[in-house]
């Protein structure tokens, strides 16, 4: 089932026209891979999704992009609803400078939840849900920056998580990690895109190839191909 599709998606930064017409549809509980070279726009078009990139200076963008048959770009759009159900992860982990808890909890807080055994509730789950609960449970209080990079991309996914987003945004979640905390994180996120729906932005294609669902490729700001990650990546 379709929960996101981009019809003829076209954004350009003042003269310059960074994508040329994306059309692209997203299925729940699948994890889709966005590939292409640098430059070639699959950040700009990730940062869409959510209206992410709407407070940039001189940005047009037109086309349509539909989340569950709702058109983001519509005047009666919500943005905190949207980014609610469509949330996002970035390259460096940005944890904030609280807390472990007061991280996670801090979309449930916006959201307006006040139930302390809710809010509790959720952390852990969230936490648990990212992989980082053992290393974190006795540490909540600790300031989330004080851990290794792996780990705060793994509260930093875990804070995504806490308001159940339907859709999670990942803009190269593992670039900045060494090898290892890189491989557990796309073991998480296999286990995880049961759950929910993942569009990720990926300059390793062995990674796409590993966890993707469905796989993009963009060059120069045009969508060249996508589909069934296993009919894009020919063995050689
Ligand atoms: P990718 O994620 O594929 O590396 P980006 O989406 O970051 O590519 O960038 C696509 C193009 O848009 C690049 O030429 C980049 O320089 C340009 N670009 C990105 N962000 C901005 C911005 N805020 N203002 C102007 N140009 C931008
Ligand atoms: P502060 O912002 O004052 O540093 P803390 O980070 O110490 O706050 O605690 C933030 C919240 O986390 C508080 O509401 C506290 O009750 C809760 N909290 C701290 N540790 C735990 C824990 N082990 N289990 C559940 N909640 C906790």
């Amino acid at each position: 089932k379709e929960i996101i599709t981009a019809e003829n998606v076209k954004l350009s930064y003042g003269n310059y026209e960074a994508l040329h017409g994306i059309n692209l549809s997203f299925h729940e509980k699948e994890l889709t891979a966005l590939i292409g070279p640098s430059g070639c726009g699959k950040s700009t078009f990730l940062r869409c999704l959510n209206r992410m990139n709407d407070d940039i200076e001189n940005i047009k963008i037109t086309g349509k992009i539909m989340f569950e048959g709702q058109d983001i770009y519509s005047p009666k759009m919500d943005l905190v609803s949207l980014r609610k159900e469509v949330g996002m992860v970035f390259q460096q982990p940005t944890p904030f400078p609280f807390s472990v808890y007061n991280n996670v909890a801090y979309g449930l807080r916006i959201a307006g939840i006040k139930d302390k055994e809710l809010i509790d509730q959720r952390v852990e789950e969230s936490l648990k849900e990212a992989a980082i609960w053992e290393e974190t449970k006795d540490n909540l209080n600790r300031n989330a920056q004080s851990f290794s990079g792996g780990q705060q991309q793994r509260i930093c996914i875990a804070r995504a998580l806490a308001v159940r987003p339907k859709v999670v945004l990942l803009d190269e979640p593992t670039s900045a990690l060494d090898p290892i905390s890189s491989s557990e994180i796309e073991e998480t996120l296999m286990e995880l895109k049961k759950q929910f729906t993942f569009i990720m932005v990926t300059h390793n294609l062995q990674q796409a190839g590993r966890v993707a669902d469905q796989t993009a490729f963009l060059m120069n700001g045009n969508l060249i191909e996508a589909g069934p990650t296993e009919k894009m990546f020919i063995a050689p």
